[in-house]
């Protein structure tokens, strides 16, 4: 499906947003600050690194949240490459540009991702009222 509402234009500022995040993360790890002295040619040709590769490394230097962050820009990146970039991965359905410029890695359309969150809430709910029972079985 061609994704309509996303220009040529957006997609390269995005792609920007999403390359500055990714050196960030290769350059400061823990620390996501933002550095503009990024040598450009070399970040394209990372970007053909293969991400399992990429990965490898980035466990032994990164926290969980970094990577995990990581390889979400990273797919993001690839979903550019490939031309499915915009598209909700659940429904297919345009992701919408005011949505992807306030977050160039999702994945989802508002609609799945909110029914998403709705099911890990119910989940979390689900978690908080057993370690609550626990602790009022706990005090009494
Ligand atoms: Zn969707």
């Amino acid at each position: 499906m061609k994704n309509q509402s996303i220009t040529d234009s957006h997609l390269r500022s995005l792609e920007e947003i999403l390359r500055k995040q990714r050196a960030e993360i290769l350059t400061n790890g823990k620390t996501l600050r933002l550095d503009f002295n990024i040598d450009k040619n070399e970040l394209l040709d990372e970007v053909d690194m293969a991400i399992a590769d990429i990965e490898r490394g980035m466990k032994m230097r990164l926290g969980n949240r970094e990577s995990l962050y990581f390889r979400k820009v990273e797919e993001a990146l690839l979903r550019m490459k490939n031309g499915t970039y915009g598209q909700c991965l659940q429904c297919g359905g345009s992701i919408g540009v005011k949505r992807l410029e306030a977050r160039p890695t999702a994945e989802l359309c508002i609609d799945c991702k909110e029914s998403a969150e709705k099911a890990e809430a119910l989940n979390a709910e689900g978690r908080k009222h057993k370690s609550l029972g626990e602790l009022v079985n706990f005090k009494a």
